[in-house]
């Protein structure tokens, strides 16, 4: 080191190496990789899936069969390993890497990202468009993996059973060469396709300086290096893409064979016209034999109707209807909805085209003001009915004046408490006519003050003064109208005077 970067390198100042060290000592079991556990069946993660996907039936069994029988091949090989390393090396097996084929917004990701929690395996998911406006294919790719490691919370040895999955590859099929450097979807796939064979993935990347400075002070530290790459071997991939132009190569193929079948596009691509796409078929679409050969397990994320759009906010555990149901909760109000409001929504959310991403977008543009407005309102409950979806302007306006009403009331309430508790703590009967109520209520608005505090502070003298006129009168019920609000000070100390004889005033 000191003959690179000269004398002025000080190991002594460089800190964070220690801090590393200390964290990776308290966590030794870590390293060891026995932690993870296969032992799942189909049926089981599908069952899972069931509980936060609608619909995408085929996807979730095609999915689930994949991931057992990569993570049972996995504990196989372990177990083989541990035995027999020679054959465990030989075992030949075709890892069952996936191809999604679906638009946006149907769940593909929620799918691999429910997996990945339920198996509790580290999950990275990136777009392959990323790789190829980068200039720097390999690396990046690279990254991909290391990235699991982080996820993995620094455990290597479990980021080798990771889930990778690689968003937009359709785009891979079409970009065009670009001169001099190899940025081309077809570089990106080479790359791609030599991640998803075996490969070996340094820790650190060549551009993470610090990393490996810290990895040089780690060697001349202990005298030994860490393990410094992790193998691809075990980590499955999901690649997943919209493949638009699958439907007319199909469509165009059907016609061909089939006499009386229509050669205008597909409109929609769903698992029954998916049975006719074969390898071929991306091969055509513009990718390499050998990249598509690697993913022989290809399913569709179908497209998703306002029905099916209606399910996910009512049925799937993860909707953005709880979501709501809580922010709305957190201040003061118990929202509920009205199926019909919920169909008027899933049909909104249907026209934006963006699969079940409509409904995040008609969600916050429906409620945004709701929350800024009724937040801090009074108002308590809110009914979302159908109405309201149609008319939001017009049933926010009325509900925020339902919501003062309802504060007033309440605020007329805790008045008449003060009172009530006046006169039962101080032996004298407390009351306030309604004038004086409307004071109250709007004064302790207009300075945003509890009730209690702004009586309290208002009627401070009076429970000396009320006793005052009770011994000189006898006189037992006090009613407070608007003026004693107004000024609290005058109206009592005129009731006073008034309660001495014409005679008997006390000297001022
Ligand atoms: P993509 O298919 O583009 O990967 P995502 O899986 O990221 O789409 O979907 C975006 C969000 O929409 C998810 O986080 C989830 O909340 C919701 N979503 C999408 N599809 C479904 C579905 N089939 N069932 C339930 N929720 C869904």
């Amino acid at each position: 080191m000191k003959s690179n970067f000269g004398d002025k390198v000080s190991f002594a100042t460089f800190a964070q190496p220690e801090q590393a060290e200390a964290g990776d000592d308290e966590k030794p079991a870590k390293a060891s990789g026995e932690e993870f556990v296969f032992k799942f069946l189909p049926r089981d993660i599908k069952a899972h899936l069931d509980r936060f996907v609608i619909k995408q039936d085929e996807a979730k069994k095609v999915l689930s069969i994949a991931v057992c029988d990569h993570y049972n091949h996995v504990n196989y090989l372990r177990h083989l390993e541990s035995e027999d390393a020679v054959r465990a090396e030989e075992t030949e097996y075709a890892k069952q890497n996936v191809i999604l084929v679906g638009p946006t917004g149907v769940g593909k990701t929620y799918l691999i990202k429910h997996i990945a929690e339920l198996i509790k395996v580290p999950f990275v998911k990136a777009d392959a468009t990323k790789f190829s406006e980068t200039g720097y294919v390999g690396g990046d790719v690279e990254d991909l993996v290391r990235e699991l490691v982080q996820k993995a919370d620094g455990d290597v040895a479990l980021a080798q059973f990771g889930i990778i999955y690689i968003d937009e590859v359709d785009k891979l099929a079409s970009a065009t060469n670009m001169v001099g450097r190899d940025v081309s979807g077809r570089g990106v796939q080479t790359t791609l396709l030599k991640l998803m064979e075996e490969t070996e993935v340094p820790l650190r990347s060549a551009n993470d300086l610090q990393g490996q400075l810290q990895a040089a002070f780690e060697f001349q530290k202990r005298g030994k290096a860490k393990r410094e790459t992790i193998s691809t071997r075990h980590i499955l991939f999901v690649v997943s893409g919209a493949f638009e132009r699958l439907k007319t190569q199909v469509a165009r193929r059907l016609a061909q064979g089939q006499i009386g079948f229509q050669s205008e596009p597909l409109k929609v691509l769903d698992n029954d016209v998916f049975k006719h796409v074969g390898t071929q078929d991306f091969i055509e679409y513009g990718f390499e034999p050998e990249f598509i050969g690697r993913l022989p397990v290809r399913v569709v994320c179908e497209e998703l109707t306002a029905d099916d759009l209606y399910k996910i906010m009512k049925y799937s555990e993860g909707s953005i209807l709880r979501q709501y149901e809580r922010a709305f909760r957190a201040y003061g109000i118990e929202i509920s909805f009205e199926d019909e409001a919920l169909l008027l929504i899933a049909n909104a959310a249907a026209l934006e085209k963006t699969g079940a991403r409509g409904l995040l977008t008609v969600w916050e543009k429906l409620f945004r003001d709701y929350k800024y407005y009724l937040a801090g309102s009074g108002l308590s409950q809110l009914r979302v009915t159908e109405e309201l979806v149609r008319e939001p302007q017009r049933v926010l306006e009325r509900l925020m004046a339902e919501g003062q009403q309802h504060e007033k009331v309440a605020l007329m309430q805790e008045a008449r408490a003060f009172a009530d508790r006046f006169s039962n703590e101080h032996g004298v009967e407390l009351q306030f006519d309604d004038s004086a109520l409307r004071q109250l209520v709007e004064r302790a608005e207009a300075e945003r003050m509890k009730m209690s505090d702004l009586c309290a502070h208002l009627f401070k003298d009076f429970q000396f003064g009320l006793s005052l006129i009770k011994k000189n009168t006898g006189k037992n019920q006090f009613l407070l109208d608007a003026t004693a609000v107004e000024a609290p000070d005058k109206f009592l100390s005129e009731l006073v005077l008034q309660s001495y004889g014409p005679g008997e005033r006390p000297a001022k």
